[in-house]
């Protein structure tokens, strides 16, 4: 078990950050933490990271507890914070240097780090020097550092131009082969980019737990349609890029599409073709975006 949250809540004061979280990761995947600004994502982050301490529950992370053992889960853990706080008058390489020596891990690693995070080419510049994509490049070479098992990464894209998105999401998803990954955005396409799972959150609570491939089948489109006749399914399946037609009540079936494309013209052609009245016709679409609109509003 990679993460493991059961009840955690936490309060600021008075107001509840997180309400009775619960959820799992279970094996190395990249987890999209999804939530509207506020929800409550960078507070769950710090907990997992034990930068703060929940007021009731358990995290376990990597088979270590939050709660009584942080420096086993500190080890365990790489941590990207939502500001990256980088000395800007250091150079690169010092500053890896310089917490490679805290960690207390062997100098190779540092170039390694370099390496694998695409840092060569500016390697002998000072942090200061660096675009935005370059400096979340330096924060993510510090957080794999140590090697970690697992990734916690709090909004690693923000303030990226295009080209800078592209790369690190790339790069996310390489080092996602082989970690755990919680990563956290409010932008749906990050989630669709680079992961396998989507965790919603919505004012402390985890509205929404779901692999992308389960959401993918959603996006298939379902056409409900009402015809003056019974129809044989068998001719339905004939449609277009047709899945699966079901014949709910009377004369009213849904028809589930392998696409995204509105295929309301395509049953009104059938009908039309087939000497069919149609009385209904109506398009559901549940893609992440409607999902996460759902559940967030
Ligand atoms: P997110 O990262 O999803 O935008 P946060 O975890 O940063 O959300 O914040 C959740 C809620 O807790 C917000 O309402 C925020 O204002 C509040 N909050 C966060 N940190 C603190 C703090 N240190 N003191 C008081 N309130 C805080
Ligand atoms: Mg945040």
């Amino acid at each position: 078990m990679s993460i493991e949250v059961s009840g955690i809540t936490k309060l600021y004061g008075s107001q509840k950050a997180l309400n009775n979280i619960s959820f799992k990761i279970e094996k190395p995947e990249v987890v999209g933490f999804l939530g509207p600004n506020g929800a409550g994502k960078s507070t769950m982050m710090k907990i997992l990271t034990t930068y703060i301490s929940p007021n009731e529950g358990h995290a376990i992370v990597n088979g270590f507890d939050v709660n009584t053992n942080k420096q086993q889960v500190q080890k365990s853990v790489g941590y990207l914070p939502e500001h990256n706080p980088l000395y800007l008058d250091m150079y690169i390489k010092e500053y890896l240097t310089f917490n490679a020596e805290v960690y207390q891990i062997e100098k190779q690693r540092i170039n390694e780090v370099i390496e694998l995070t695409g840092l060569t080419p500016e390697a002998h510049k000072k942090i200061g020097q660096l675009s935005k994509g370059y400096r979340q490049r330096v924060g993510l070479a510090n957080a794999i550092l140590h090697n970690p098992d697992v990734l916690i990464l709090d909004e690693p894209t923000t303030g990226l131009d295009p080209n800078q998105l592209i790369d690190i999401r790339n790069l996310i998803k390489t080092i996602g082969k082989t970690k755990t990954i919680l990563l956290s955005t409010h932008i749906m396409q990050e989630v669709e980019a680079m992961c396998d799972r989507v965790i919603i959150i919505n004012k402390g609570e985890i509205v929404a737990n779901k692999k992308l491939k389960e959401l993918r089948n959603e996006k298939q489109q379902v056409v409900i349609v009402e015809f003056d006749y019974r129809v044989e399914d068998a001719f339905l399946l004939k449609l277009p890029k047709v899945n699966q037609v079901k014949n709910t009540h009377d004369f009213v079936y849904e028809i589930t599409f392998d696409t995204t494309q509105d295929m309301r013209s395509h049953v009104f052609d059938f009908a039309h073709d087939n000497a069919l009245k149609i009385l209904q016709l109506n398009q559901k679409n549940s893609s992440l975006e409607n999902l996460f609109r759902d559940l967030t509003n």
